[in-house]
């Protein structure tokens, strides 16, 4: 048995940014000598699957853990809950807050309260999430990571004890030496990398697309399966819902985040803070974001919803459906006004 270290997971960014790259470095060198953590490098996790040796990685660190990801926290938390890496929520005082979306007169308003089904099999420990866009400056996240490390008092076993005694130890051996990972990883960049060096690195990701569901918001009311046509959705043993099929959805469509009742839907790759994850404060006012699922030009979510279910479909060859599937759940006067939109539309 060991003491009380934190696990801190670096998910690195798509592409090779250099300032990205060099803030990931800063971090990673600086905690390789710090006392009571442990840390490591993954690509970056919503590009994992669910076997990637990085996602593994994760899945086995067995006492608290720290996520620092290019990503809203939430679709960090939710990601990483989908693929069974589940605690207790980590209060973390390092915040990224949007700004791109512009809330206008009528957003200012407090972000309203959700009542989820939540998560299942939670184990006792607790998972941080950080979002890297929160600061450019290494020194913060260090702070944060002290200061976590301080509150901490949850006793853990040994990480390096744990995995040893898996079939998977071998795999995951790059993940617990990160001055290799590191050196591995700049031999790469200037193209210089052996194949020892590759060896060294995680095995290669392409980019994904798919919905990530905030259960802390779900009430499972089912509307996403309905709605969606292309077998993304599912659900578990417990009836729950699940995005069971994540490579069938349609790259770069969130039709389903603008249908869901809950806003719960994330697509953490979405160039809008609200479908993307963000939290309820853009510019460091409190909103309701759920108000920016619509169009910048009036256009109702639901809409936007139907018209992008239907590009899809007639991309894969099949016909449009409009409104007339996959909404029976909704109040009859948000129906009617939709379909005599859409009567008006030319879709
Ligand atoms: S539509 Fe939203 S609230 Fe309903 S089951 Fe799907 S994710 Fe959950
Ligand atoms: S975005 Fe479209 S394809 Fe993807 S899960 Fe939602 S409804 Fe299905």
């Amino acid at each position: 048995m060991a003491g009380t270290k934190l696990t801190v997971v670096i998910c690195q960014a798509q592409g090779r940014n250099p300032v990205k790259r060099q803030l990931e470095e800063d971090i990673l060198i600086s905690l390789i000598a710090e006392p009571g953590v442990d840390v490591s490098l993954v690509p970056h996790l919503y590009d994992m699957s669910h076997d990637h040796t990085g996602m593994l990685f994760l899945k086995s660190v067995p006492g608290n853990i720290l996520v620092l990801g290019w990503l809203f926290e939430r679709a960090i938390r939710w990601t990483l809950d989908r693929t069974g890496v589940r605690g207790h929520e980590g209060l973390t005082l390092l915040k990224y807050e949007a700004e791109d979306d512009e809330p206008d007169e009528d957003l200012d308003e407090e972000p309203r309260q959700y009542n989820g089904i939540g998560s299942v099999h939670v184990p006792n420990r607790n998972i941080y999430c950080v979002d890297m866009r929160a600061s450019e400056s290494a020194d913060a996240y260090l702070a944060e990571i002290r200061r976590i490390v301080t509150e901490n008092s949850v006793q853990t076993v040994d990480l390096m004890s744990f995995i040893n005694g898996t079939p998977k130890a071998a795999q995951l051996q790059r993940y617990l030496q990160p001055e290799r990972q590191l050196e591995a990883r700049r031999a790469l960049d200037s193209g210089a990398a052996t194949s020892a060096d590759k060896e060294s690195l995680p095995e290669d990701t392409r980019r994904r697309w798919y919905p990530v569901i905030d259960y802390s918001r779900c009430t499972n009311c089912m509307e996403c399966i309905d709605f969606c046509l292309f077998g993304v959705y599912g659900v578990d043993a417990l009836d729950r819902i699940l995005v069971e099929e994540q490579d069938n959805c349609k790259k770069g469509c969130p039709a389903c985040s603008r249908v869901c009742p809950e806003n719960a839907i994330i697509f953490p790759q979405h160039k809008s803070p609200a479908i993307a994850g963000a939290d309820g404060e853009v510019s460091g006012i409190k909103i309701d974001l759920s108000k920016l699922f619509g169009g910048d030009d009036g256009t109702s979510a639901l809409e936007m919803a139907v018209g992008e279910r239907d590009r899809e479909l007639i991309l894969d060859g099949r016909e449009a459906v409009g409104a007339s599937v996959g909404l029976k759940n909704r109040d009859r006067d948000e129906f009617d006004e939709l379909m005599d939109d859409l009567d008006a539309l030319d879709f």
